[in-house]
């Protein structure tokens, strides 16, 4: 119950932009896509990392800080194991032996 969520890294948005548009040709010269689109409409840019962001969210593991992609697994992560011994009783079992 204590997994955190944060904002993925723009460094995350970045790489993500760079696997999707790779470098770009502009008159001849060789741009990384995303570099571009930060310099030329960096408010476009900063709406596509808004959208970003609340599509990937990270969620991490409020003990050890491992990063994970879904809370429910931020959530398991550290957790302490349940103990199965409780199961051993069953109290229940001893109405079924009625000799009549
Ligand atoms: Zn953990």
């Amino acid at each position: 119950m204590n997994a955190k969520v944060y904002d993925p890294s723009e460094e995350r948005f970045d790489d993500y932009l760079d696997s999707v548009y790779g470098p770009v040709n502009v008159c001849g010269y060789t741009y990384v896509a995303f570099q571009v689109l930060k310099e030329v409409d960096p408010t476009a840019y900063d709406a596509d990392y808004s959208e970003y962001c609340t599509d990937n969210q990270v969620y991490i593991c409020g003990e050890c800080g491992e990063e994970y992609d879904n809370e429910d697994d931020a959530e398991d992560c550290c957790q302490p194991e349940e103990m199965d011994d409780e199961e051993d009783y069953d109290e229940e079992d001893y109405d079924e032996d009625e000799d009549e």
